[in-house]
């Protein structure tokens, strides 16, 4: 599947869409979920364009992945859920129920999430 630039987070990349950030650098941005399902959720994306973890696991480098995940960590970490834990979700594709096509981590915190997946 070919990255589509018009999708909602590359529009809050590029200043078209409002976003509430809480953390940025020159890689990785990371801003409240508009539909929160916990007291914290955070999503983390990389700046640059990629899909799902398909592609990025793909195409991007491993220092590029690696320093996306620590980052990951450091954000979870500055939002304060390190000690009591926190859900890391990360949807890939029609099957994972991934909505948005730009690759992104959802940090889920603030109370115990629940059980890791809904049976049915
Ligand atoms: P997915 O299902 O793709 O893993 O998750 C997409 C997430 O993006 C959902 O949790 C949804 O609430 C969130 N989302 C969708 N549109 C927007 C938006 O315009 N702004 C923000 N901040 N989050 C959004």
């Amino acid at each position: 599947m070919a990255y589509d630039s018009s999708n909602i987070f590359a529009r809050i990349l590029r200043g078209e869409l409002p976003a509430k950030k809480v953390y940025e650098d020159d890689a990785v941005l990371a801003f409240n979920d508009i539909a929160p399902k916990a007291p914290v959720h955070v999503l983390v994306i990389p700046k640059r364009p990629f899909v799902s973890m398909d592609d990025f696991a793909r195409d991007a480098g491993p220092e590029e992945v690696g320093r996306f995940f620590k980052t990951v960590g450091e954000i979870a970490r500055k939002l304060g859920l390190a000690d009591k834990g926190y859900r890391l979700i990360l949807n890939v594709g029609g099957h994972g129920g991934q909505e948005v096509p730009h690759i992104h981590v959802h940090i889920l915190g603030g109370r115990p999430i629940g059980p890791m997946v809904v049976t049915r």
